[in-house]
This record gives C-alpha cells, structure tokens and sequence, in this order.
C-alpha cells in the first residue's frame, strides 16, 4: 500500500520532492499536483503521470489525495496548511511555515484545535548525518554541558534581489532551528552585528553578519552569514563543551594531490550538500504519516522559527540585544 500524496507547487524544490518520490523513496506516490502556474503542474504530470488540480484548494480536498505537500512560494503556505488542517489530513510544508510569527500562530491555535499532529516543516538539517552525529555527542554527554558554539552559513554569491533581512529569513533560519534542537533549548536573546562590507555585497544587503544568539540555560551560539564569500557552500558547527568540542564532519570528497598542491573540491550549492537529509526527511515523513504520527519538526518549531526571525531582524536594525519571546508552549506539542 502506499501512500497517496499531493503536492501543491511544482516549482525547484517541490518538483525535486516529487522525483524522489517517485524514483527513490518507498511507501507513497505522488498522485496529485497544482501550480499557480499550471504548465509547471503538467510539465511534472508528464514526467510522473498524476492528475493536475486547477488549484491547490481542489487539489487538498480531493478524495484521491490522503497526504499534501507544500512547496509553493512562502507567502502562501498559510492558505494551504489551514486548508490540509480543515480536511484533516497530514501536511508537510517546506518552510517557512508561514511568512509572520501571528500566522504561524494561527496554524498552531489551528492543529491544536484539530486535535490532531498533521504538520510537519521542511527544517531539513535534523535529518543531515552530520548535524544527528553532533546531537548524539550532545545528548550522551560526550563533551560534557555545551558552553558555546561557532557555526558558519557561507555562500559563494547572491544575486540583487537578495536583501539585508533575508540573511535572516532564507538564510540563518535554517540554524534558527537546527541550534535550539542540537541543545535541546530554547532562545532567550539574540545581537546581530555586522563587520566590514564585504566589496562584493551591493548596496541593499550588509554582508557578512555575524548573529549571536543566548539560549535560556545560557550558551552563546555565534554564527556567520557571509553569503557573497565566492569560494563555496560552506556550512559549519563547533559545539565547545566542557570536556571537549564537536564538530560538524566536511563532506567528504576527493582529496587531489597536483602541481605541489593537494587540495579538495568544496561543494558550491546547498542542493548537493543537503541532498541525503531531503530523502531521509521525506521517507520518515511518509513512515510516520503511515502511523499517523509526526516526528519531525512541528507547527510549533515553525512559530518559534518565525518569532526568533522576527527578532534577528529587529535587531539588526537596532543593534541591541532584543528579547525572543514565544510563550508557553501548548501541552499538545509536548516537552
Ligand atoms: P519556486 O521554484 O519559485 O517554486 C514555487 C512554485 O509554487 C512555483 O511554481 C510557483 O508558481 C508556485 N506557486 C506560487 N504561488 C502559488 C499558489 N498560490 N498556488 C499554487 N502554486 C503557487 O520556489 P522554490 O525554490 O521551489 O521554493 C518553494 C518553497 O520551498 C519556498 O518556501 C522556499 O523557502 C522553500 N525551500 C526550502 C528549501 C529547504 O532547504 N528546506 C530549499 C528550497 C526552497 P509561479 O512560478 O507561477 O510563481
């Protein structure tokens, strides 16, 4: 038996879920798919045939569809998770879960009222090999109580439409979730400074930044957003404990030895880097939907992404250290 999806937007990543789907993971199907654009839905139904949904809505209702999808531009998502929560069927939604922490609030208030888990975010960093084996050094206490951690989100290039705020929003909020879920902590504050411009940022974007978060038990995490730094895709996380330090494994790659030289090749896009943790993210949320649960990160890990965004980016703004507030988590989402 396997599990009927649908998905709702065909654009880069939402077609790549459907390839490995349908080429590389087991136990579902994707039987369904709608596109604002409906040529990118039928350019996908050509290569995996599945019936095209005028819209997503349709497409969420439909009795063929047991599972949905999200993977269309951020500022719908929202429309789309209520409307899976209202059918009462499970859905995974690449992030952000909303683009506002008070929408992603009501997504919330939304599941809770349910009564049912149906949402599972696209924080796919929880399933890279790398980031399970510093959590695992972590929860065994192999280093002893984390004191602080260095991590790095470098990026050969961006193009102009890439702004200031966005270092925050597209970028270090992957490490919004990934760090308090290595800790298994939670935010108290957070101060964003910025260094020198780099000559090769333009003029609507600070780059590099460097975010210093605080976490309620009191470990420092600083992290650097350098994404014009040309020379690769560079994705780094030291934890320093007490006893000792963990740190993120490079990816592996060949190491040449040549003209007096040895070097390795670094990898240059986050596809390549994170391409395992996308097909094991997807294959446990087809198992867990099988079973009806949600293990991966939760309606409520995207609110408490959205409101520490929110106050990176106040903070970038008044270079104080601002306060991450997110309130007292509902019983339903447990510890
Ligand atoms: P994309 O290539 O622009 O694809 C989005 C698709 O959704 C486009 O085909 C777009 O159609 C369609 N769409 C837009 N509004 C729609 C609506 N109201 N109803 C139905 N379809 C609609 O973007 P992407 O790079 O795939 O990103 C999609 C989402 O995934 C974003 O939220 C992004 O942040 C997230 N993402 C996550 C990761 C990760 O690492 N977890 C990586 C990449 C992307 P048009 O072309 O007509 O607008």
């Amino acid at each position: 038996m396997s599990l009927r999806v649908g998905v709702v937007g065909c654009g880069a990543i939402g077609s790549d879920h459907i390839r490995r789907i349908m080429n590389d993971l087991s136990g579902a199907e994707v039987v369904a798919v709608s596109d604002l654009y409906r040529s990118n839905a039928e350019k996908s139904a050509r290569l995996y045939p599945c019936k095209v949904f005028e819209t997503g809505e349709e497409l969420i209702s439909s009795h063929d569809v047991e599972a949905v999808i999200v993977t269309t531009t951020g500022a719908t998502h929202k429309q789309y998770v209520m409307a899976t929560i209202k059918a009462g069927k499970p859905v995974f939604c690449e992030k952000p879960l909303a683009t506002t922490a008070a929408d992603s609030l009501e997504i919330v208030e939304a599941e809770v009222k349910s009564g049912k888990h149906l949402v599972q975010v696209g924080f796919m960093r929880r399933y890279d090999k790398g980031y399970q084996q510093l959590k695992t050094a972590i929860d065994n206490d192999t280093i002893g109580l984390p004191l602080l951690l260095h991590c790095t989100h470098r990026n050969p290039a961006v193009d102009k439409n890439y702004t200031t705020d966005m270092a925050i929003t597209d970028t270090a909020i992957h490490e919004i979730d990934a760090l308090h879920w290595l800790l298994n902590d939670e935010y108290e504050s957070v101060q964003v400074l910025f260094p020198r411009k780099s000559r090769n940022s333009h003029d609507k974007l600070q780059d590099p930044q460097i975010v210093i978060f605080t976490t309620k038990t009191g470990v420092i995490a600083e992290l650097e957003i350098n994404v014009n730094c040309q020379f690769g895709y560079d994705i780094q996380c030291q934890v320093v404990g007490e006893c000792g330090t963990a740190a993120l494994p490079d990816p592996s790659n060949l190491s040449i030895r040549k003209d007096a030289k040895r070097y390795i090749e670094l990898l240059t896009n986050w596809k390549d880097r994170f391409m395992n943790a996308y097909d094991t993210e997807i294959q446990q949320w087809i198992n867990t939907t099988f079973h009806g649960t949600v293990e991966g990160p939760t309606a409520w890990d995207g609110y408490v992404a959205a409101v520490t965004a929110d106050a990176c980016v106040k903070a970038q703004h008044t270079g104080q250290i601002e306060k991450i507030d997110f309130g007292l988590k509902p019983a339903f989402y447990g510890n």
